[in-house]
């Protein structure tokens, strides 16, 4: 079974690769179908008649493998350290049951989505928001690459979730992995 709390050091060195890894597949697959495949045939659904910038690509992958690299640490800081010990993480299905675990999904994007709704109005006061936000608001003109495109310090706030659920309620690997 899935069991990050006994992942080995390399295990966890392979962890932000993983993360970034299933970005780049993800937004590979949405931009080759969006930017290249339908690029001319879809462009009158598009709001902007125009295409980001090569630098914007860059600037956008660049701040998403610093942001896979964070929330790898924080998934280790997580379950990978003894801060596993207080959480109520768990591996066995049956220590709570299958319907907990289907409950537990839509309970996990319900408390991510009010985190993250207060998360973003925080970041959006002016003192705060050319510190940790403006980053993310610079792709002004959006393309699949920008997921992940955080200022680091929005990036840690963003992996703050993963803490806070972890120590509210009763995880199994499979409603971290739907989430
Ligand atoms: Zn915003």
């Amino acid at each position: 079974m899935f069991n990050p709390t006994e992942f080995s050091a390399f295990q966890w060195l392979l962890m932000p690769l993983f993360i970034f890894g299933r970005y780049v597949v993800l937004s590979a697959v949405l931009y080759f179908v969006f930017y290249v495949w339908k690029r001319r045939a879809w462009l009158y659904r598009k709001i902007q008649q125009r295409f980001p910038t090569p630098t914007d690509y860059q600037r956008e992958i660049g701040y998403s493998a610093l942001t896979s690299l964070i929330f790898g640490v924080v998934a280790w800081l997580c379950l990978g350290t003894s801060f596993h010990s207080i959480t109520q993480f768990y591996t066995d299905i049956d220590q709570y049951g299958v319907a907990w675990l289907i409950a537990s999904i839509p309970l996990t994007l319900l408390i991510h989505d009010t985190y993250f709704y207060w998360i973003h109005r925080f970041m959006h006061w002016p003192p705060v928001y050319r510190l940790m936000h403006l980053t993310h608001h610079r792709s002004v003109n959006p393309s699949p690459w920008a997921a992940f495109a955080f200022h680091p310090l929005e990036a840690v706030a963003e992996a703050g979730i993963i803490p806070i659920l972890l120590l509210v309620m009763p995880l199994h690997p499979i409603s971290f992995l739907v989430l």
